[in-house]
């Protein structure tokens, strides 16, 4: 590092520099992102908290309220007046928090994971559908828990027969996704709520991706199955403000249906103005609380519905053209995610030809396809300069 300290203008000049090295989403190239630009308003108001901390609340009382009000009002969207949680780095940590949480109730209620003279140690497990987000294997490492992968059916939503027959001694979570971040598939919660709750096991639905849409979309006449804490089986749920909530990272979302979850996973924590905490993160930025808030408060349910409604009007528009141009569809699009082959061309080798054209794609890994999510930032006349790229690609192959 340098001995003598640099002048502003000059630091300045070498940020400048790198950040020109940079994707800017309103470019509109970048296509397998979940995140988006964040809105000027909620950046001024992240700035404006960033000495807020939320691991030391009583300093920051007004920031507490702010985190709480936010989780109260994604409560009110996902039919729970009274959630328990937080505002979270992100879809990650908030899988984390409720698989730690139905660890340590599992632990505490049925002696899951505990060492058992007679039995010996069990390792406690958790059932996810294959389509589950890596994080729940990240959740799986860090808490000692043997993850199962439930099959899925045709559509790529997980099959409930293979769920059940999964189901042990030793289960202590059982995971659906609302919203896969592959695909977007929304799988059977109501039958998961069900099983779930008939079988005493905690039922965690990760709507990381989904939250923000699927409740607004149903005000546009989509017709979308019910996902959320009105299923008597749901105990928590992500939802990532940082995807269709157009907060700017980091933040996340895990909502409780009872404050006992968060206290299975209390730990002391003295020198602090709080007497516990329940997160895994300690100093803990209030900056995200505060302009979620501020970005919830701004777009309304109309706006985020709006957003959904664009975000999905243009999914269906590149669906319906990239079929007329012989690909093929993974799946039809349940939420605004668009998955695709082309019979001719090796997926990487179409990934490859579209990033030298400057397109940022991604790709799936189950099924194998190229995979565009359809967020505001992407707009309709992107699309028409894609389809040319793409017409391109197959005339330089000679596909017709
Ligand atoms: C994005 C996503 C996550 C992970 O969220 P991060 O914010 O990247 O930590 C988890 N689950 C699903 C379904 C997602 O789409």
């Amino acid at each position: 590092m340098n001995q003598e300290p640099l002048e502003k203008e000059k630091i300045l000049e070498e940020l400048s520099k790198l950040k020109k090295q940079d994707l800017e989403y309103s470019d509109g190239r970048i296509l397998g992102s979940m995140c988006t630009r964040a809105d000027p308003l909620a950046k001024e108001v992240f700035c404006d908290f960033l000495d807020a901390n939320l691991g030391d609340p009583g300093l920051f009382k007004g920031t507490q309220t702010l985190e709480d009000e936010v989780i109260r009002d994604i409560g009110s969207f996902l039919s729970l007046e009274k959630p328990f949680g937080n505002v979270v780095t992100g879809g990650t940590e908030a899988n984390l928090m409720a698989i730690r949480a139905a660890r340590n109730m599992a632990r505490e209620e049925k002696g899951i994971g505990n060492i058992n003279s007679e039995n010996g140690y069990s390792i406690p497990e958790i059932i996810v559908p294959k389509s589950a987000h890596f994080s729940f294997k990240k959740a799986a490492d860090l808490l000692n828990l043997k993850l199962i992968e439930a099959d899925l059916d045709e559509n790529y939503r997980v099959d409930i027969e293979s769920v059940k027959k999964n189901i042990s001694d030793n289960t202590i979570a059982i995971v659906g996704v609302a919203g896969t971040t592959e695909l977007g598939m929304i799988d059977p919660i109501e039958d998961l709520s069900k099983l779930a709750h008939d079988n005493d096991i905690y039922f965690h639905v990760d709507a990381a991706f989904g939250g923000f849409s699927i409740p607004f979309l149903k005000d546009f006449g989509y017709e979308m199955p019910v996902f959320d804490f009105s299923l008597e089986g749901v105990s928590s749920i992500t939802v990532d403000p940082h995807k269709m909530g157009l907060a700017p990272i980091p933040s996340g979302g895990i909502l409780f249906r009872e404050k006992k979850y968060l206290d299975v996973m209390a730990v002391k924590s003295p020198y602090l103005t709080s007497k516990e905490q329940s997160t895994i993160v300690g100093t803990r930025l209030g900056a995200p609380a505060a302009a979620t808030w501020a970005i919830m408060q701004y777009m309304g349910r109309e706006g985020y519905a709006k957003n959904a409604n664009e975000c999905m009007i243009n999914s269906e528009f590149l669906a319906d053209a990239l079929f007329k141009e012989d690909f093929e569809l993974i799946v039809e699009p349940e939420l605004n995610i668009v998955a695709f082959t082309h019979p001719e061309i090796p997926t990487d080798d179409l990934a490859n030809m579209l990033e030298e054209k400057g397109w940022m794609v991604s790709v799936s890994s189950y099924p194998k396809a190229i995979r565009i999510v359809l967020m505001g930032h992407i707009k309709y006349t992107h699309l028409i300069d894609f389809l040319t790229s793409i017409r391109e690609i197959k005339s330089s192959l000679n596909i017709r």
